[in-house]
């Protein structure tokens, strides 16, 4: 029987009980986090931990257990025995279950907390051989910087590009490329980097943190910019990244080919350099 982590406790799956005046349930008003298991140890734990604490801030949910969640999430990959294989962490807090008001409830609940690991294969052929996406209306709202678990929009475009066997929906706001679905963008002009900064209207994305930080400490010059869609057909490279995906190659976005449609030189350096940090955490 699968552990999954409970209000503080560990217990099987099926032992859970959610209150359906969750206002996790009735508003999607909770945040959640993702973290992945690299055989020894979690890829920028400590990144992951800043973020979900700027999640709750934001939300202000006040969940006191934010230091623990290292502990929580390697005891939950031990005790299900997903020790050696690719696997993730999957947390949500929510505000808590109380009456159903627009208001904050009054005094505070306990925020519900619901963690669980799952094992995954990673997409070996995507990271090879890049892969096709969509482009389409960032029909969002405008905090996107929250990782907040009300993802209808993310769900219903990346549902269109699922069925039309493309691997990501890209989007587009004010002509300007924002990020993907669940996952952020960087593309190469003239032996530039560049991804859409910082903002309101992108997730600071942990894997695009690090790829900074990677291709800065390499040479590479970073401009945190964002692309118009209507250079797409002028830039030489394209990549996507993300938690599970790591550094994958884009050669195809919105019907336009990205430079020879073909993964190029300075993705490649970045998932050599991407892939070097987490063989490290392997042991
Ligand atoms: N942007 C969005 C909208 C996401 O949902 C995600 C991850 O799921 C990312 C970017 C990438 O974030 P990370 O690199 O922390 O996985």
């Amino acid at each position: 029987m699968e552990t999954v982590y409970f209000n503080g406790k560990f217990i099987p799956k099926d032992e859970v009980r959610i209150s359906p005046d969750d206002r996790g349930f009735l508003f999607a008003d909770g945040i959640y986090e993702v973290v992945r298991w690299y055989g020894k140890a979690f890829y920028d734990m400590e990144g992951h931990i800043r973020r979900l604490k700027r999640s709750l801030g934001e939300l202000m949910i006040n969940w006191i257990e934010t230091e623990a969640f290292p502990v929580v999430a390697e005891t939950l990959v031990k005790d299900n025995k997903f020790e050696n294989s690719p696997t993730m962490v999957y947390l949500q807090v929510t505000r808590g279950a109380a009456k159903r008001t627009h208001y904050f409830p009054v005094p505070e609940v306990h925020p519900t907390s619901y963690a669980f690991a799952f094992t995954f294969n990673p997409d070996e052929q995507s990271f090879i051989k890049g892969i096709r996406v969509l482009l389409r209306p960032d029909i969002r709202w405008s905090r996107c910087d929250i990782k907040s678990i009300a993802l209808l929009p993310n769900t219903i475009s990346f549902q269109e590009a699922y069925t039309q066997g493309y691997k990501e929906c890209i989007f587009v706001r004010d002509n300007l490329i924002t990020e993907g679905a669940h996952s952020n963008i960087f593309f190469v002009s003239e032996n530039t980097l560049y991804t859409h900064p910082e903002s309101n209207y992108i997730l600071s994305g942990i894997t695009r943190n690090n790829v900074i930080r990677m291709a800065k400490k390499a040479g590479i010059r970073v401009t945190e910019e964002a692309i118009r869609e209507d250079e797409l057909g002028g830039l030489q490279e394209a990549f996507i990244s993300n938690t599970s995906a790591e550094v994958t190659p884009v050669i195809e976005l919105g019907g336009v080919t990205i430079g020879t449609g073909a993964p190029g030189p300075v993705t490649r350096r970045l998932q050599e350099l991407f892939r070097k940090e987490t063989e490290a955490l392997k042991g």
